[in-house]
């Protein structure tokens, strides 16, 4: 076993499991407030009260880096692939916007992203959410035991490269658990038959991260938020994912307990709240 590789039991997976759900009622609430004339902030603090609300940490607060990451999100829009920070800028129609949330619940990590679009949106921007999400599922797909990292990586390269778009090299996805940054790292691009051997108990969250344009990217004045480099559209999606006998088990996915209708209330209790309280929630977390 390569160092560093935790192995999960059941009830520890159960644990997981309420992380990631909480983490994705945060980041349904975040979607929740997106429309054009919404700041990044705005959204950001949506989803913190989320967390707040569960007595749950956000992962990313304080996150060493060019300086301690200030926020319970990132949120990227455009051109800017991962590590935006929610701020001033409103979002406009026809924009894509990519949120990306962490939450540590009990002592475990859930940690998943979204791109989704703002009004309208062109279709190639469409096509780019679509693939990147589609990518994260064909890497999923292979989350069993017996298959390799390889396996997975090469899943979501194939599928992102046969529409014409290219993964990012220089960001990967990872192990997750009590860290959010465990053993093993699972790159976007591999090869079929290489990497770690997938046991039972493994927990990775995979992460496509999508370009339209050239794979290069760079880091914007903020010391913080990833652009591709020749400013085309960007997409990523993210979902914490167990290795089981049963096969691959989401653990950041939607919360099966809610149905449809109160899912879709639960967010909208948010849409409801004050620009300027959910603004100072999101200046004082
Ligand atoms: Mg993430
Ligand atoms: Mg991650």
């Amino acid at each position: 076993m390569q160092r560093g590789v935790m192995l999960k039991s059941a009830r520890e997976l159960e644990r997981m499991r309420i992380a990631g759900k909480i983490n994705a009622r945060a980041l349904a609430a975040a979607v929740a407030v997106i429309e054009p004339g919404v700041s990044t902030a705005e959204i950001n603090a949506a989803a913190a009260i989320v967390l707040k609300e569960h007595n749950a940490t956000p992962a990313f607060v304080g996150v060493p880096g060019a300086y301690p990451y200030p926020a319970e999100t990132t949120i990227s829009v455009n051109d800017e692939l991962v590590h935006g920070i929610p701020g001033e800028r409103r979002l406009e129609d026809g924009d894509i916007v990519s949120i990306d949330c962490g939450t540590v619940h009990e002592g475990f990590v859930g940690d998943s992203a979204l791109t989704v679009g703002v009004g309208s949106i062109d279709a190639e921007a469409q096509k780019l959410i679509d693939v990147t999400r589609e990518s994260l599922f064909a890497g999923i797909a292979k989350m069993v035991p017996g298959n390799r990292t390889g396996d997975v990586s090469a899943a979501i390269q194939q599928h992102v490269e046969a529409h014409g778009f290219e993964v990012v090299r220089e960001y990967t996805g990872h192990g997750v658990g009590r860290s959010m940054h465990e053993d093993p790292q699972v790159p976007n691009y591999g090869f079929e038959g290489r990497g770690l051997p997938l046991k039972t108990g493994m927990t990775i969250a995979l992460e496509p991260m999508v370009l339209t344009g050239s794979r290069e990217t760079h880091v914007l004045k903020d010391r913080w938020t990833v652009a591709s480099k020749d400013g085309k559209l960007t997409a990523h999606f993210e979902h914490t994912v167990a290795v089981t006998e049963n096969g691959p088990w989401i653990l950041t996915d939607r919360d099966e307990d809610l149905d449809d209708e109160i899912y879709i209330r639960y967010n909208d209790y948010f849409v409801g709240w004050p620009r300027e309280i959910t603004g100072s929630r999101s200046s004082s977390a």
